[in-house]
């Protein structure tokens, strides 16, 4: 997670249900134990009622006639599986659960380990269902019956679901419009609320995770989509300890990794990669599993650096159109630019990296990366003077443009040739312009300009039409005034 994200008032609840799974397990797993028992056991304890009665979630009638919840279809289903297991077997199975769902303690210990589906494989696979169907209860009206007794049930008189856990997520951490792992946008769509919640340690493969509060993270679909079942921990053939991930709530940020750019010019994309910083073998790792996990993220950010560098290359551009408005003939000055720059990204930088701010340090990164490099500032300089062209143009466009617009366009296009003596484009468009104010000589020198620059075979049309008017310049110049 590229966003440190704060846990949130949720948790103890979906501690609690996770827990509710536990006794699940611890009783079913008992030697000579029936359906029935567990059902007259469960319907007795007024914190797991909910478990065995009807309700929401109900699917149907038993054979008794009673109306009973979803999880009892299951629990039934792992009874028939348990049967002629070993107490070994079984024991081995509740201890894996006991064990994985403490993980979120020992995030920082060396010798962590998730436990190992070594039961017999199909006993494994109903308790998986079985706990997978506790989060497929949180979507949709969520668990009535759980939350009776529990904050948020209280607090805002809702069911525990995706829904009110989402609302704890937000009130937690401000700033939520944000995917925590790629920093793109979390809601897609003016209207779209709803998120994704990826279970960072893919419940097919941690199952005892499926509802535990620091493996369910809210992120955008594309993140979710494209991390899919993969294995924060498994990022090459061997297996990293939870020490040497990331891991949701507890350890993540952008400052804890290395951004790195790549220019590929003439292309204009940027490259971006995340590595481990300088001497650190263990943000190393951090950054291999991040990268193994949201594949997608580094070529997502090279897109969007791209489309900031346009929008500053514009900002820089509408800020001097507003000077040259104001105060007349404005030469750009450079050393501004530059300061601007260095101040933005000074800024960028001092932000706490969260939420929102992630994003713009990701961008003040960037910003750093350009201005520490000679050619990359030369091709920034000549984006702006592009800009310059195409802004006298539209100046020019306007239907209210008039000589304050040409007066305007002149000046801006002046700017671009300085900045880029290498713009045609720019040369023939003042040319152009200096004809239809009159002025000759100011015309003549730019068309001169553009007529070295561009050879004849590459513009032809434009390049007679050139010839022509510098010709008739020359006559109008030569002949006697009057
Ligand atoms: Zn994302």
């Amino acid at each position: 997670m590229l966003i440190k994200i704060k846990m949130h008032d949720a948790e103890q609840d979906l501690m609690r249900l996770t827990e509710v799974m536990g006794a699940i397990l611890e009783y079913v797993v008992q030697p000579s134990v029936s359906a029935a028992d567990f059902k007259a056991y469960f319907a007795a304890d007024p914190r797991y009622s909910w478990v065995v009665a009807g309700g929401r979630g109900t699917i149907g009638d038993d054979q008794e006639g009673e109306k009973e919840g979803k999880l009892m279809t299951w629990v039934k289903k792992m009874f028939a599986a348990t049967e002629g297991t070993t107490p070994e077997q079984r024991h081995s199975l509740l201890a894996r659960f006991q064990n994985d769902i403490q993980f979120h303690l020992h995030v920082d210990d060396n010798d962590f380990e998730f436990g190992e589906p070594d039961v017999i494989s199909y006993v494994n696979q109903y308790a998986s269902d079985l706990v997978i169907n506790f989060y497929d209860m949180l979507g949709g009206k969520g668990l009535a019956g759980t939350s009776k007794s529990n904050q948020i049930y209280q607090q805002q008189n809702k069911p525990l679901s995706l829904f009110t856990i989402e609302r704890a997520y937000r009130s937690a951490n401000p700033g939520f419009g944000v995917c925590p792992a790629c920093l793109g946008e979390l809601s897609e769509g003016a209207n779209a609320t709803k998120i994704q919640y990826d279970h960072y340690f893919p419940k097919s493969i941690y199952p005892m995770l499926s509802v535990h509060p620091y493996n369910l993270v809210p992120v955008c679909s594309s993140c979710n989509n494209s991390k899919g079942e993969k294995n924060p921990l498994e990022p090459t053939g061997n297996k990293l300890h939870l020490n040497e991930v990331f891991v949701p709530y507890q350890r993540g940020g952008i400052d804890t990794v290395q951004v790195c750019f790549q220019d590929t010019r003439p292309q204009p994309k940027t490259i971006v990669t995340i590595i481990g910083r300088d001497n650190d073998p263990i943000s190393a790792s951090w950054a291999l599993s991040f990268n193994h996990i949201y594949k997608r993220v580094a070529e997502d950010w090279g897109l969007a650096l791209l489309t900031h560098h346009k929008k500053m290359v514009e900002q820089l551009v509408d800020d001097f159109v507003k000077v040259c408005k104001r105060h007349g003939d404005t030469t750009l000055d450079l050393a501004e630019v530059t300061k601007q720059l260095e101040d933005s990204a000074d800024l960028r930088l001092r932000s706490d990296r969260c939420f929102a701010d992630a994003r713009s340090y990701l961008v003040g990164l960037y910003i750093n990366w350009l201005r520490k490099d000679t050619s990359r500032m030369d091709n920034l300089i000549k984006n702006v003077a592009e800009q310059l062209n195409t802004e006298a143009y539209k100046q020019l466009n306007n239907p209210k443009s008039g000589s304050a617009t040409r007066h305007l366009a002149v000046i801006l296009w002046e700017n671009a040739v300085l900045l880029d003596p290498q713009l045609a484009d720019a040369h023939y468009n003042r040319g152009q312009l200096y004809l239809k104010l009159g002025e000759g000589n100011k015309a003549r020198l730019a068309l001169e300009a553009w007529q070295r620059l561009v050879g004849q075979e590459e513009d032809e049309s434009r390049w007679e039409s050139v010839s022509e008017q510098l010709s008739a310049l020359l006559i109008k110049q030569s002949s006697p005034v009057g």
